[in-house]
C-alpha cells in the first residue's frame, strides 16, 4: 500500500509539545521555547499567500538546476497554513499583486511545496461570484 506519493501532497511539520508551536521543516526540538518533545503533524494543504515575489533570474546553481527548456520567471512566496506557520513555498502565478491574499491549495512538496490558486482548482460558486478573469495585456 503506497498512498504517500502523487495523490495528495504533503507537508510535515511538527508541534512542540511544551507550547504548541508549530514548525516547518520538522523540527527535533522547538525554537520557541527550545523544548526537544516534538510530534510530527501532517500540516493543512489549503492556506493563505503571505507574500510572494517573482524570481526573474536563475538561482544559484547547485543547489538550483534549471530546467532542460530553460529558465523562465516563476512565483515564489510564503504561504501562511492556519497552524500559524509560513512555508516558503513556489506559487502558480505570474503576478504577486494577484497572489497575495489569496487561498490557495498545496499542489506538491517534493522537491519543495508548490501551491496553486485555490480559485483555479475548483468551482466554488459560493464564495467566488466576485471573481473575474481579467487578461493583462
Ligand atoms: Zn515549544
Amino acid at each position: 500500500m503506497t498512498e504517500n506519493q502523487t495523490l495528495s501532497p504533503r507537508l510535515r511539520g511538527s508541534r512542540c509539545e511544551h507550547c504548541e508551536t508549530v514548525a516547518f521543516p520538522a523540527s527535533v526540538s522547538c525554537q520557541r521555547c527550545g523544548g526537544s518533545e516534538t510530534t510530527g503533524i501532517d500540516l493543512s494543504t489549503t492556506g493563505t499567500v503571505w507574500t510572494a515575489t517573482i524570481q526573474r533570474f536563475p538561482p544559484k546553481s547547485p543547489p538550483y538546476v534549471p530546467p532542460a527548456e530553460g529558465f523562465s520567471p516563476y512565483a515564489v512566496g510564503y504561504v501562511e497554513l492556519p497552524e500559524g506557520v509560513k512555508v516558503e513555498a513556489l506559487l502558480d502565478g505570474t503576478s504577486p499583486v494577484d497572489l497575495i491574499g489569496r487561498e490557495v491549495v498545496l499542489v506538491g512538496s517534493d522537491p519543495v511545496p508548490s501551491f496553486a490558486l485555490a480559485g483555479a482548482l475548483t468551482t466554488n460558486a459560493s464564495t467566488t461570484t466576485a471573481v473575474t478573469t481579467e487578461e493583462e495585456v
